[in-house]
């Protein structure tokens, strides 16, 4: 990341929200945002597999900045979910409604849309754009959020009928990233090992999610 970005993120805001979190998640964290995770890239590398795709789209030289722009339908149907889930946490932790509407389109656009680009700007959201382009897709999808985001949202609850404080929203708001980005990567690592093991076909998708949400629960 570089230096102008580094100074643009909350840093306390993901301290925060690790620190609740069992030691097997922090450690998947950190695996992840080093890139030094169990991608096909990085197994090759180590010798332990001759097979780097991507198990679900087949990009070859999977890296860990794959995770969270695969276009896989099962992928892309899985990050729908968090999608909505997170949208509706928003509407109903009292998120500022231009901003809980900013993100949600960048969500959707997968890395493809600069958040300064996205609809409906105004004054208010302007240097937040303009920070979290700084810091990028791939970093906001771990959690990497511009500081400007503490602002608004102090500001709005503050003014809101609501005794939360915008540390417990940060809080809930970097986990659900998370857990979003985190679903991607168990998702991943099932289907991965169906493929390996040459079980012909992975169970229904139904059943997958459900082992998604069955070990996302596990922590
Ligand atoms: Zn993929």
């Amino acid at each position: 990341m570089p230096a102008e970005a580094f100074d643009e993120v909350d840093w306390d805001a993901i301290r925060l929200t690790l620190t609740g979190k069992p030691k097997m998640y922090n450690q998947w964290y950190s695996k992840q945002c080093s890139g030094w995770c169990g991608t096909g890239k990085n197994l090759k590398h180590w010798k332990r597999t001759d097979d780097a795709r991507c198990p679900n789209c087949n990009t070859l030289e999977e890296d860990a900045g794959h995770l969270m722009v695969c276009r896989s339908q099962d992928r892309s149907r899985l990050l729908e979910e968090h999608v909505v889930a997170i949208d509706e946490w928003m509407k109903s932790h009292f998120t500022e409604p231009l901003l809980q509407q900013l993100v949600t389109q960048y969500f959707r656009g997968r890395g493809t849309r600069k958040f300064r680009k996205l609809d409906g700007h105004s004054y208010k959201t302007a240097s937040l754009a303009e920070a979290q382009d700084k810091i990028g897709w791939r970093h906001f999808t771990e959690g990497k959020i511009a500081l400007r985001f503490r602002v608004i949202q102090r500001y709005f609850l503050q003014h809101s009928d609501t005794r939360l404080t915008v540390d417990s929203w940060l809080k809930g708001f970097v986990s659900k990233l998370l857990a979003m980005t985190h679903a991607q990567w168990i998702f991943r690592c099932i289907t991965k090992h169906h493929r390996t093991k040459g079980t012909i076909v992975l169970k229904a998708t139904e059943d997958l999610l459900q082992e998604v949400e069955r070990q996302l629960s596990m922590g």
